[in-house]
């Protein structure tokens, strides 16, 4: 138990980086802001949420986190680097680097509850943790808590760290000094949207995930995919890494030190063959820890059956 004149902000923050977590910020909880609102709910009125449904859901709770936790006061950003220290070999289907090891909703879980428990001891307050659990826009909340800013790709990048990190949330009823929101921007740079493959980034910065092949790939289970996505889609089985490969705030990314997040065997081993003699209760076994299993048997084999035939 800390004494009164502990730095509890101190605290929790050096607490977050012993967990292994490579930024951790404050914002009050208080209502997302009317411009946030207006573009999201523009993207959902476009159909830019594309196949994921359950993005136009639960408008109310995006909108105020404090609806997510009684009394909440703060809401706490923390970041985690998911770059990898190995790649797969050229032969392979590519992966998104997020899923080259185990889970993060498993590992960010785990470590969200360290932090949610040591706040409690130490605040006496209450704390709600989300990865990926409750409608809570993650980017905004982590550009404002000053963890860094929404890029043109969509992703929270850190400014001198780059964007392959894993956010989640601490929803608490303790009230945390609000760090400085980070008011980066991309400025004229606009590689990311010319790198995309299908034309899913526009330079406003608003993603069309109707065509985005990481949407399409990971979350459409449809039995077909629409035409185009044959002509653009190469070697990419899971999720699409092209507008953060190119994002020159990637350029000096670190490998991340976090050992779950190594590739896995069955990813350094992917190759179109291999998935395409995998049967359904090899899936289950393989991925049983990883966020591939999110894509389905069926979708997986559908991806592989669809990329272009040299990676055999
Ligand atoms: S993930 Fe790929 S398809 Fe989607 S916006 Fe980025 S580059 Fe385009
Ligand atoms: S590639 Fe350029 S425009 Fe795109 S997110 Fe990175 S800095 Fe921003």
């Amino acid at each position: 138990m800390p004494s009164p004149s502990c730095d509890i902000p101190s605290l929790i923050k050096s607490q977050a980086l012993s967990l292994g977590f490579d930024a951790c910020g404050f914002a009050a909880a208080s209502p997302v802001d009317d411009k946030a609102i207006a573009q999201y709910d523009r993207w959902i009125e476009q159909g830019h949420n594309g196949c994921m449904q359950w993005a136009a859901g639960h408008r109310d709770l995006r909108r105020d986190p404090s609806m997510l936790l009684e009394g909440a006061q703060t809401v706490i950003s923390l970041a985690m680097n998911y770059y990898p220290s190995r790649f797969q070999p050229d032969e392979t289907l590519r992966v998104a680097y997020y899923a080259y090891g185990r889970d993060y909703h498993e590992v960010l879980r785990e470590k969200l509850m360290k932090m949610a428990h040591f706040i409690e001891q130490i605040t006496h307050c209450a704390t709600r943790p989300c990865v990926d659990s409750a409608p809570i826009r993650e980017r905004y909340w982590a550009q404002r808590a000053g963890l860094g800013f929404i890029g043109r790709n969509n992703c929270l990048i850190i400014p001198g760290k780059g964007s392959y990190f894993f956010l989640g949330e601490i929803i608490t009823t303790a009230q945390l000094p609000p760090d400085d929101p980070c008011e980066m921007t991309c400025g004229d740079c606009g590689r990311c949207a010319q790198a995309c493959p299908s034309g899913a980034l526009n330079n406003e910065g608003a993603a069309d995930c109707s065509r985005c092949l990481s949407c399409l790939l990971i979350e459409n289970h449809e039995d077909i995919l629409p035409d185009w996505v044959d002509g653009v889609i190469d070697n990419k089985v899971v999720g699409c890494d092209d507008c953060q490969l190119c994002c020159p705030h990637n350029a000096s990314a670190l490998a991340t030190t976090v050992e779950d997040f190594s590739p896995t065997e069955a990813v350094m081993t992917m190759t179109r063959q291999r998935v395409e003699s995998m049967t359904s209760g090899e899936f289950k076994r393989t991925f049983a820890h990883s966020a591939i299993s999110r894509l389905r048997y069926k979708t997986l084999k559908r991806n592989a059956a669809l990329t272009d035939s040299k990676h055999q």
